[in-house]
C-alpha cells in the first residue's frame, strides 16, 4: 500500500512529535524523506527509526528561520534524491503564554520567525523545484488555534492564523502549476511540545491532559499518527482535487 511511492518529501521539524511520525509514515508508503531539524541528535534518530523499517531518509540540520540554511538544504535534497514532490511545513514553536499588552517585541518575533517566516522560506525555496517537477503537494501545520481563539498563547494564535491564509493564498497562486497547498489543524496531540506546555501549569501534566482531553468532543487527546495519516492523504494522489483546504484533525474541538 505505497501511496507516495517514488516521491521525494521534505518534512521540517521531523526530529520529534508530529514531524517524526509524518516522516515515518511517508517513508513507509514509499517516499524518500528529507528530515530537517534544528536538533541533530533528534533528526538522526528519526533517520535511524526509518532505516530500521527498511526505508529511506536523510538528515539535514536546518533552522527554518534562516533563509540561507533553508535554501542550501532544499537544493541539497534535490541533488541527493533527484527531485522534490512534497513539502510538509511542520517545524513550529509555541512561544510565550501572555496577553498582548504584556508581550515584548522579541517574544513576538521569536514565534513569527519560526512559525510564519519558516513556512515562507521553506515554501519559497521548494516551489521552483516543484514547478520543475510538474507539480507537487505542500501541507502546512497550522492548528485549531489558527482557526479560533483561546485563553492561551497569543503570538502562536496570530502566527497559526497567518499560516491558515498563507496556505489558501499559495493554493490559489500555484494552482496552475499543479502544486496543491493545504493546511492541517490538529487539536491537542500528545507530543513533546504539549508535554512541555502541560507541565507549566499548576496541577502539572496530568491535570492538563485531563482538562484538555475533556475539551475535545471525542473525549481524549490525539496522537501524532492521527495527524500523520491526514497529511499522508493530503499529499497523496487520492487528494488530487483538494487544494486550499483547511483540514481539522481535532476530535471535534472546533465543531462545538
Ligand atoms: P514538537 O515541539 O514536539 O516538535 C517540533 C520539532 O520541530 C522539534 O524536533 C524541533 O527541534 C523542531 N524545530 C523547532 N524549531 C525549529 C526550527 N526553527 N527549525 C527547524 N526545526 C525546528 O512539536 P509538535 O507538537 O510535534 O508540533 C509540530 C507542529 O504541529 C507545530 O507546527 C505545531 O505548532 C503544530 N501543532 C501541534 C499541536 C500539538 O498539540 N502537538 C497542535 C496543533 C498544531
Amino acid at each position: 500500500d505505497a501511496r507516495v511511492a517514488g516521491k521525494v518529501a521534505i518534512v521540517t521539524g521531523a526530529g520529534a512529535g508530529i514531524g517524526r511520525e509524518t516522516a515515518l509514515v511517508l517513508a513507509r508508503h514509499g517516499a524518500n524523506v528529507a528530515i530537517f531539524d534544528l536538533t541533530e541528535a533528534d533528526g538522526q534518530e528519526t533517520v535511524r527509526l526509518i532505516e530500521a523499517e527498511g526505508n529511506v531518509a536523510r538528515f539535514w540540520k536546518v533552522n527554518v528561520a534562516v533563509e540561507s540554511e533553508v535554501k542550501a538544504a532544499t537544493d541539497a535534497v534535490v541533488t541527493a534524491f533527484g527531485k522534490l514532490d512534497i513539502l510538509v511545513n511542520n517545524a513550529g514553536v509555541t512561544g510565550v503564554d501572555k496577553p498582548t499588552h504584556e508581550i515584548t517585541e522579541a517574544e513576538w518575533d521569536a514565534v513569527f520567525a519560526v512559525d510564519v517566516k519558516g513556512v515562507f522560506f521553506s515554501t519559497k525555496h521548494a516551489v521552483p523545484h516543484l514547478q520543475k517537477n510538474g507539480g507537487g503537494a505542500i501541507v502546512n501545520l497550522s492548528s485549531i488555534y489558527g482557526l479560533i481563539g483561546s485563553h492561551e498563547l497569543t503570538p502562536y494564535h496570530a502566527a497559526k492564523g497567518a499560516v491558515t491564509l498563507m496556505s489558501k493564498q499559495d493554493a490559489v497562486v500555484y494552482g496552475r502549476d499543479n502544486i496543491r497547498v493545504n493546511s492541517v489543524h490538529p487539536g491537542t496531540i500528545l507530543t513533546p511540545l504539549v508535554k512541555e506546555l502541560g507541565s507549566r501549569g499548576e496541577g502539572g501534566l496530568e491535570a492538563y491532559l485531563k482538562l484538555m482531553g475533556a475539551k475535545h468532543p471525542i473525549g481524549h487527546l490525539g496522537e501524532p499518527i492521527d495527524v500523520a495519516n491526514a497529511i499522508l492523504f493530503l499529499v497523496s494522489d487520492e487528494a488530487r482535487f483538494i487544494t486550499g483546504a483547511a483540514l481539522t484533525v481535532d476530535g471535534g474541538y472546533t465543531a462545538v
